[in-house]
């Protein structure tokens, strides 16, 4: 288990975590989300050992984790952290970036597990390119597969697929995440994206004025999102009489109390986020079709 205990860190004077206490369990996957400047990456750093704790203490096991204050090279030898500005070696190729850390003693063996790293980034066709010809996605791949080469206990991610594009970015999140649970390798990732939390995610936290604003498993925040900023993580909400009301839980309806009038229809795909007036105030709601500006409706809560 990861024992993070009562730790407090400021960079200079401002402080960025205050008293942050959390356990994860081996083999789970965990999420820190919250705001930019939130202290996400901070965390992450924390546990990896980057800088030294002004109070607290971080364990992994029996192992405590120290700054550099008290280790030569930063970061323990089981865990591999890949950061949000990701470093790689420009001119050595795909394959040779994936390897660097694995022995060349076994050369048969190296080349089968480079292999199979560089499928579960989905980068096979790209093994003998030269790492300053790829994308920022490409490159952020690279980062992933290398920080796996040599299995580590613990995974830290901050923000692993901000520059990978759509098209890849669901089949590669499916891919890895499978991959961390099989090899039992302990995730924790920053993240701003609830498709990286909800599928996918044992636990989360939130970070927010230097502290943890709710850690719980992401089914039952998002089922009871505490407050607007732990909604607007999820969805896009409404705030009806003081509750939080998800988009997709308004519908229309014959008639009943809460009338009101279409201002604006997005096209989002297989749905429809309709903006309407109820009261003089925007409310809005996901609708299968989409409904001519002016129609007046009626609108019912579904829980
Ligand atoms: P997040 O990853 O959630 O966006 P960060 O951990 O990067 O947040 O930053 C948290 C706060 O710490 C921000 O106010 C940021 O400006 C500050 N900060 C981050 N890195 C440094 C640094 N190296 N020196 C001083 N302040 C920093
Ligand atoms: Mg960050």
């Amino acid at each position: 288990m990861l024992q993070v205990k009562n730790i407090s860190f400021r960079y200079k004077t401002q402080p960025v975590l205050n008293n942050i206490s959390f356990n994860v369990k081996e083999g789970e996957h965990f999420s820190i989300i919250g705001e930019s400047g939130s202290g996400k990456s901070t965390l992450l750093k924390l546990l990896y050992g980057t800088y030294d704790l002004s109070e607290g203490q971080i364990f992994w096991k029996k192992k405590q984790i120290l700054g550099p204050k008290y280790n030569l090279i930063i970061g323990p030898e089981f865990m591999k952290y890949v950061a949000q500005e990701f470093d790689l070696m420009p001119f050595t190729t795909v394959a040779e970036n994936i390897g660097e850390f694995l022995s060349n003693f076994y050369p048969e063996e190296k080349q089968i597990r480079i292999k199979e790293l560089l499928a579960v980034v989905e980068l096979n066709d790209f093994a003998n390119t030269k790492v300053k010809l790829l994308s920022g996605g490409q490159k952020q791949r690279v980062a992933i597969a290398k920080s796996i080469a040599k299995q580590p206990e613990i995974l830290l991610l901050d923000e692993p697929f901000s520059h990978i594009d759509n098209f890849k970015k669901q089949s590669l999140r499916r891919s890895l995440f499978k991959y961390l649970k099989e090899k039992k390798i302990t995730c924790i990732l920053a993240t701003h994206d609830k498709d990286d939390v909800l599928s996918f995610s044992d636990h989360m936290i939130v970070l927010h004025d230097n502290k943890i604003m709710a850690s719980e498993t992401p089914k039952s925040l998002y089922k009871n999102p505490k407050n607007k900023l732990i909604a607007s993580f999820f969805n896009e909400f409404n705030d009806v009489n003081g509750d939080i009301i998800y988009a997709n839980h308004i519908k229309l309806t014959e008639k009943s109390k809460l009338k009101a009038i279409v201002k604006e229809c997005y096209y989002k795909g297989h749905y429809f986020l309709i903006e309407a007036d109820l009261n003089g105030k925007s409310i809005f709601f996901e609708h299968d079709t989409d409904i001519k500006k002016s129609t007046i409706i009626f609108l019912e809560i579904i829980t």
